[in-house]
């Protein structure tokens, strides 16, 4: 028997309840799993993108370590360095007068032997001529300025290649990731030599681990202030919000990046305490 017009509607109306029940309740099920999605948080989070820094040509040329500066690396040895990661000796490259980031499997970050409160730093770094990649993966290494734990625990100030290269502001060279955008961006061409001047003033903590003062850090890019007395809002965090952990005095950390980029170079690195 054909079916008319009635027919049909009659039909939807009688298996209308059979389809709502299992869309709502897909719905039902779906609705708490999307919401949960939209609550994780991202590394996009906290990532800053605009105002981008005025480009400037840097003129300073490197500095020579002071008489009452510690010297953490003059060329020969990396005596004053030990793997972050079990406190073994450091395992990156000497060659040259250069320290190299070693892209050997398990190598991974270094930092220094000696633990520092408040400094001034002055290190230099070369990105290589030959670097590839974008954003974050071109260049990327650090200087951790009070470095709390084995991986990327405490404070970086970003090491990047950022000459003709975009990614969010507060991640370029010069910022303290994901907290400062620097004043200017001083960046010179990858495969010649950069330096950073740091005055570092560490945060100091209660009895009972809360905050009694924040850190605080100036920063000079290739001569150029980059980061003016800038206060921390704690540790700098690759995901989420910046907070403060309880240490009394810390070792100074250098990056090795888990990108597949060239390995960066240091070379001439210096520290005078200020406590
Ligand atoms: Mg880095």
């Amino acid at each position: 028997m054909r079916c008319g017009r009635r027919c049909i509607l009659n039909t939807m109306m009688r298996i209308r309840p059979i389809l709502v029940f299992p869309i709502a309740s897909l719905a039902f099920i779906a609705f708490p799993l999307f919401a949960q999605q939209a609550d994780k948080p991202k590394p996009e989070d906290t990532e800053v993108w605009e105002p981008v820094p005025a480009v400037v040509t840097p003129g300073a040329t490197p500095t020579a370590a002071p008489s009452d500066a510690i010297i953490l690396f003059d060329g020969k040895n990396e005596d004053e360095w030990v793997s972050a990661q079990d406190k073994s000796p450091a395992k990156w490259i000497v060659s040259d007068g250069v320290l190299t980031v070693s892209k050997a499997p398990g190598v991974g970050n270094i930092e220094t032997k000696r633990t520092f409160k408040n400094y001034q730093l002055h290190i230099e770094w070369k990105v290589p001529e030959n670097i590839t990649g974008s954003g974050q993966a071109r260049g990327n290494s650090g200087v951790f300025l009070a470095s709390t734990g084995p991986g990327d625990d405490g404070y970086e100030l970003q090491v990047l290649d950022c000459y003709n290269n975009k990614t969010y502001v507060n991640g370029m060279v010069g910022s303290i990731y994901k907290q400062a955008i620097p004043l200017a961006n001083a960046a010179r061409k990858p495969g010649e030599w950069q330096s950073y001047d740091v005055v570092w003033t560490a945060p100091t903590f209660n009895e009972d681990g809360s905050l009694k003062t924040p850190s605080y850090v100036t920063v000079f890019f290739n001569g150029v202030l980059v980061e003016n007395h800038f206060e921390l809002k704690g540790q700098t965090l690759y995901i989420g919000k910046p907070f403060y952990k309880k240490y009394d005095s810390a070792p100074i950390k250098l990056q090795a990046h888990g990108d597949h980029s060239e390995p960066l170079s240091f070379r001439n690195i210096w520290v005078r305490e200020l406590n």
